[in-house]
Protein backbone atom coordinates (compact mmCIF):
# COMPACT_ATOMS: atom_id res chain seq x y z
CA UNK A 1 0.00 0.00 0.00
CA UNK A 2 0.96 3.62 -1.21
CA UNK A 3 0.44 5.86 1.74
CA UNK A 4 1.14 9.74 1.71
CA UNK A 5 -0.38 12.72 3.97
CA UNK A 6 -0.13 16.26 3.35
CA UNK A 7 -1.20 18.76 5.37
CA UNK A 8 -1.47 22.38 4.44
CA UNK A 9 -3.16 25.90 5.78
CA UNK A 10 -3.80 27.12 8.75
CA UNK A 11 -5.92 24.85 9.84
CA UNK A 12 -3.90 21.85 9.25
CA UNK A 13 -5.97 20.23 6.82
CA UNK A 14 -5.18 16.64 5.91
CA UNK A 15 -5.40 15.31 2.25
CA UNK A 16 -4.58 11.84 1.98
CA UNK A 17 -3.54 9.71 -1.13
CA UNK A 18 -3.97 5.87 -1.08
CA UNK A 19 -2.82 3.42 -3.61
CA UNK A 20 -2.00 -0.22 -4.67
CA UNK A 21 1.78 -0.23 -4.97
CA UNK A 22 1.20 -2.70 -8.18
CA UNK A 23 -1.21 -1.50 -9.79
CA UNK A 24 -0.82 2.09 -9.24
CA UNK A 25 -4.63 2.70 -9.06
CA UNK A 26 -5.18 5.49 -6.00
CA UNK A 27 -7.72 7.57 -4.20
CA UNK A 28 -7.40 10.69 -2.82
CA UNK A 29 -9.27 11.11 0.97
CA UNK A 30 -10.62 15.08 1.56
CA UNK A 31 -8.61 17.21 -1.23
CA UNK A 32 -8.47 20.16 0.45
CA UNK A 33 -6.06 22.91 0.80
CA UNK A 34 -2.94 20.91 -1.12
CA UNK A 35 -2.75 20.99 -4.67
CA UNK A 36 0.97 21.12 -6.30
CA UNK A 37 2.26 18.65 -3.56
CA UNK A 38 -0.29 16.16 -3.87
CA UNK A 39 0.69 16.88 -8.21
CA UNK A 40 4.38 16.25 -7.87
CA UNK A 41 3.42 13.03 -5.52
CA UNK A 42 1.12 11.54 -8.33
CA UNK A 43 3.81 12.30 -11.21
CA UNK A 44 6.43 10.98 -9.31
CA UNK A 45 4.52 7.41 -7.71
CA UNK A 46 2.66 7.46 -11.66
CA UNK A 47 -0.62 7.04 -9.87
CA UNK A 48 -4.01 6.58 -11.59
CA UNK A 49 -6.27 9.01 -9.31
CA UNK A 50 -9.34 6.77 -9.52
CA UNK A 51 -11.70 8.23 -6.95
CA UNK A 52 -11.87 11.70 -5.16
CA UNK A 53 -13.41 10.43 -1.40
CA UNK A 54 -14.86 13.36 0.48
CA UNK A 55 -15.37 12.66 4.51
CA UNK A 56 -18.21 15.50 4.60
CA UNK A 57 -19.05 18.20 2.60
CA UNK A 58 -17.33 21.26 4.00
CA UNK A 59 -14.74 23.91 2.20
CA UNK A 60 -11.58 23.04 3.59
CA UNK A 61 -12.15 18.84 2.64
CA UNK A 62 -13.42 19.91 -0.47
CA UNK A 63 -11.59 23.02 -1.43
CA UNK A 64 -10.09 21.01 -4.85
CA UNK A 65 -12.46 18.44 -5.99
CA UNK A 66 -12.87 20.61 -9.19
CA UNK A 67 -8.92 21.13 -9.42
CA UNK A 68 -8.35 17.21 -8.97
CA UNK A 69 -11.45 15.64 -11.18
CA UNK A 70 -10.25 18.10 -13.83
CA UNK A 71 -6.81 16.77 -13.83
CA UNK A 72 -6.82 13.42 -13.35
CA UNK A 73 -10.98 12.62 -14.68
CA UNK A 74 -11.17 10.82 -11.18
CA UNK A 75 -15.16 10.38 -9.57
CA UNK A 76 -16.25 11.87 -6.91
CA UNK A 77 -17.65 9.92 -3.63
CA UNK A 78 -19.67 11.55 -0.78
CA UNK A 79 -22.32 10.08 1.35
CA UNK A 80 -26.10 11.91 0.07
CA UNK A 81 -26.80 13.54 3.30
CA UNK A 82 -23.82 15.74 2.44
CA UNK A 83 -23.82 15.47 -1.13
CA UNK A 84 -25.94 19.06 -1.47
CA UNK A 85 -23.19 20.84 0.59
CA UNK A 86 -20.98 20.31 -2.74
CA UNK A 87 -22.46 23.28 -4.43
CA UNK A 88 -23.74 24.89 -1.95
CA UNK A 89 -21.37 27.60 -0.31
CA UNK A 90 -23.47 28.46 2.26
CA UNK A 91 -23.74 24.66 3.46
CA UNK A 92 -20.09 23.95 2.62
CA UNK A 93 -19.31 27.10 4.48
CA UNK A 94 -17.08 28.51 1.88
CA UNK A 95 -19.24 31.80 2.12
CA UNK A 96 -18.52 32.38 5.91
CA UNK A 97 -14.57 31.95 4.48
CA UNK A 98 -15.27 35.13 2.00
CA UNK A 99 -15.74 32.97 -1.23
CA UNK A 100 -18.37 30.69 -3.28
CA UNK A 101 -16.99 27.06 -3.42
CA UNK A 102 -18.87 24.67 -5.87
CA UNK A 103 -17.48 21.40 -5.85
CA UNK A 104 -18.71 19.29 -9.27
CA UNK A 105 -21.69 17.17 -8.41
CA UNK A 106 -20.81 13.25 -6.62
CA UNK A 107 -20.29 11.05 -9.47
CA UNK A 108 -21.46 7.70 -6.72
CA UNK A 109 -23.03 8.34 -3.59
CA UNK A 110 -21.33 5.76 -0.64
CA UNK A 111 -23.36 4.50 2.13
CA UNK A 112 -22.58 2.45 5.61
CA UNK A 113 -20.76 -0.62 4.10
CA UNK A 114 -20.06 -0.24 0.87
CA UNK A 115 -16.62 -1.14 -0.48
CA UNK A 116 -14.35 1.34 -2.35
CA UNK A 117 -12.26 -0.76 -4.60
CA UNK A 118 -8.76 0.73 -6.30
CA UNK A 119 -6.27 -2.03 -7.56
CA UNK A 120 -6.42 -4.68 -4.95
CA UNK A 121 -7.00 -2.49 -2.51
CA UNK A 122 -10.69 -2.03 -0.70
CA UNK A 123 -11.63 0.58 1.99
CA UNK A 124 -15.41 0.32 3.55
CA UNK A 125 -17.77 3.38 4.00
CA UNK A 126 -18.79 3.81 7.08
CA UNK A 127 -21.23 6.20 8.08
CA UNK A 128 -20.37 8.49 11.34
CA UNK A 129 -22.62 10.98 11.23
CA UNK A 130 -22.67 14.42 13.96
CA UNK A 131 -20.05 16.63 12.47
CA UNK A 132 -22.26 16.81 9.70
CA UNK A 133 -24.66 14.65 8.58
CA UNK A 134 -23.44 12.60 5.54
CA UNK A 135 -20.11 12.31 7.69
CA UNK A 136 -18.22 9.38 6.68
CA UNK A 137 -15.06 7.48 7.79
CA UNK A 138 -13.34 5.18 5.55
CA UNK A 139 -11.55 1.68 7.24
CA UNK A 140 -8.99 -0.61 6.16
CA UNK A 141 -6.99 -2.86 8.04
CA UNK A 142 -6.84 -1.74 11.55
CA UNK A 143 -6.77 2.14 9.74
CA UNK A 144 -9.91 4.51 10.23
CA UNK A 145 -9.91 7.49 7.96
CA UNK A 146 -12.32 9.56 10.25
CA UNK A 147 -12.96 12.94 8.80
CA UNK A 148 -13.47 15.37 11.67
CA UNK A 149 -15.26 12.75 13.60
CA UNK A 150 -12.07 12.35 16.24
CA UNK A 151 -9.10 14.51 16.69
CA UNK A 152 -6.23 13.84 18.72
CA UNK A 153 -7.90 14.92 21.95
CA UNK A 154 -10.63 16.49 21.07
CA UNK A 155 -13.89 15.76 18.58
CA UNK A 156 -15.08 17.75 15.41
CA UNK A 157 -17.35 21.24 15.96
CA UNK A 158 -20.94 20.57 16.03
CA UNK A 159 -22.14 24.46 15.90
CA UNK A 160 -21.48 24.52 12.10
CA UNK A 161 -23.95 23.48 9.66
CA UNK A 162 -25.74 20.38 9.81
CA UNK A 163 -23.91 19.66 13.24
CA UNK A 164 -25.75 17.43 16.04
CA UNK A 165 -23.52 16.94 19.29
CA UNK A 166 -25.58 14.33 20.27
CA UNK A 167 -25.35 12.21 17.17
CA UNK A 168 -21.44 12.53 17.11
CA UNK A 169 -21.51 11.11 21.08
CA UNK A 170 -23.92 8.47 19.59
CA UNK A 171 -21.29 7.81 16.54
CA UNK A 172 -18.42 7.53 18.64
CA UNK A 173 -19.92 5.46 21.30
CA UNK A 174 -21.54 2.69 18.84
CA UNK A 175 -18.96 2.66 16.19
CA UNK A 176 -15.54 3.79 17.17
CA UNK A 177 -14.58 3.48 21.08
CA UNK A 178 -15.02 -0.18 20.59
CA UNK A 179 -12.21 -0.95 18.27
CA UNK A 180 -9.61 -2.66 18.71
CA UNK A 181 -6.95 -0.56 20.55
CA UNK A 182 -4.43 -0.56 18.10
CA UNK A 183 -6.69 0.81 15.16
CA UNK A 184 -5.03 3.88 13.74
CA UNK A 185 -7.55 7.07 13.49
CA UNK A 186 -6.05 9.73 10.78
CA UNK A 187 -8.03 12.85 11.49
CA UNK A 188 -8.90 15.48 9.18
CA UNK A 189 -6.33 18.25 10.38
CA UNK A 190 -3.68 17.41 12.40
CA UNK A 191 -0.14 16.34 11.56
CA UNK A 192 0.32 13.05 13.66
CA UNK A 193 -2.21 9.55 13.17
CA UNK A 194 -3.47 8.53 16.72
CA UNK A 195 -5.14 5.47 18.04
CA UNK A 196 -7.89 4.22 19.91
CA UNK A 197 -5.67 3.42 22.65
CA UNK A 198 -4.01 6.68 22.92
CA UNK A 199 -7.74 8.90 22.98
CA UNK A 200 -8.90 6.10 25.65
CA UNK A 201 -6.13 8.57 27.52
CA UNK A 202 -6.17 12.32 26.39
CA UNK A 203 -9.63 12.51 24.66
CA UNK A 204 -11.79 13.69 27.22
CA UNK A 205 -14.96 13.03 25.04
CA UNK A 206 -13.88 9.24 25.02
CA UNK A 207 -13.16 9.36 28.53
CA UNK A 208 -16.47 10.74 29.37
CA UNK A 209 -18.11 7.74 27.31
CA UNK A 210 -16.18 5.43 29.69
CA UNK A 211 -17.30 6.82 32.77
CA UNK A 212 -20.09 4.61 32.63
CA UNK A 213 -18.07 1.13 31.51
CA UNK A 214 -16.22 0.93 34.38
CA UNK A 215 -17.12 -2.29 37.11
ZN1 LIG B 1 -15.78 19.79 8.75
ZN1 LIG C 1 -12.43 20.22 8.59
Amino acid sequence: MIYKRFTSGTIASCTYILADEFTKEAVMIDPGYTQKEADVFIEEENLTLKYIIDTHGHADHIHNNAYFKTKYGSEILIHPLDANYLENPNMNLSEYLGYALQSPPADRLVNDGDEIKFGREILTVHHTPGHTPGSISLSRDGAWFVGDLVFNGSVGRTDLTGGDADLLMKTLKEKIINLPEETKIYSGHGYYETTIKEQKRVNPFFLNLMGGQDE
